[in-house]
């Protein structure tokens, strides 16, 4: 089963939640082998609370075109097929952007000439570990690179197809998010009970009731801010299926790295029966 932890915007707790679920139910007989990846590539911090100990990394690359100018007739067809603007004819140049390019491989493949030939351009790191009997995988992105969904594709790519995997998602809904939770069995949408929380929850519902994926709610910092977002559950038949409250000892644990379930072990039956709603609803 492959359970995702989203959340519409940065700071609502989702690594919290994807990082104590994973310790919570490891070595309980759910599940053979649990994993977690974090596809968070752009600030991945699973690791921060897991402490795994990384057995492999490789770099991460995408093919980028490469133009041969002995063999270009400039007909333009490569800048026509991009829908991305990465590749340009300009009377007898042909620009390429390799930050804007997806990897597609169309203007290679429909490059009459056969002037252009792929290179790779490195745009991350993958790592692959193990922390307590959780399997870890994360990518790490490349400063300053803006292409995160081919490096998600090779977090997920490295992932075992057995057990639990929990899937650490980037904030937001664009398309980094749709790459970390398509194919998810389930997704909880972690929020916390504020204006801002309440708005990216409808779009991170948007978004899921599109992609056709169940999903649940987990209320971080439940104990602040106003019902709004309970309303809204309410309205929308949304099941709330965790209520995290503010509480001084877990935000310092949190910011010394340590696991809500090794600050507080109280919370792993929490952890255990949110796995159990999520079995049921799936
Ligand atoms: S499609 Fe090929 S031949 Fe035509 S402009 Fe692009 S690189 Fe040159
Ligand atoms: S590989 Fe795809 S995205 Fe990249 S330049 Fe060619 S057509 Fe554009």
């Amino acid at each position: 089963m492959i359970i995702s932890i989203a959340s519409g915007k940065g700071g609502t707790g989702k690594t919290m939640v994807a990082t104590n679920l994973a310790l919570s139910i490891v070595r309980t007989g759910y599940a053979l082998s649990i994993q977690v990846l974090d596809c968070d590539v752009e600030e991945p911090n699973a690791h921060i609370f897991l402490k795994p100990r990384m057995t492999e990394s490789r770099p991460v690359y995408l093919p980028v075109p490469q133009v041969d100018f002995e063999r270009c007739t400039y007909c333009g067809k490569c800048g026509e097929v991009c829908q991305f603007s990465a590749i340009a004819v300009i009377k007898k140049n042909v620009l390429t952007f390799p930050e804007l390019c997806h990897g597609c491989g169309a203007c290679s493949l429909l490059c009459p000439a056969d002037a252009i030939t792929e290179v790779d351009r490195q745009i991350g790191v993958l790592e692959i570990g193990q922390s307590n009997g959780v399997r870890f995988i994360h990518g790490i992105l490349e400063i300053s690179e803006a292409m995160s969904p081919p490096l998600i594709k090779a977090v997920k790519r490295a992932a075992h197809n057995s057990g639990i995997t929990i899937i650490d998602v980037p904030p937001g809904t664009s398309c980094p998010v749709i790459e970390a939770v398509k194919g998810s069995d389930f997704c909880l949408l972690v929020t916390e009970p504020t204006p801002f929380g309440l708005n990216d929850l409808i779009l991170a519902v948007e978004m899921l009731r599109i992609l056709e994926i169940p999903f649940g709610v987990a209320v971080n910092r439940s104990d602040v801010g106003d019902n709004k977002v309970d309303d809204y559950c309410i309205k929308e038949d949304i099941s709330i299926l965790m209520k995290i409250p503010m509480d001084r000892d877990l935000a310092v644990a949190y910011s010394r790295g340590t696991p809500l379930v090794a600050a507080k072990p109280e919370w792993k039956g929490k952890f255990v029966r949110l796995l159990d709603d999520i079995n049921r609803m799936v």
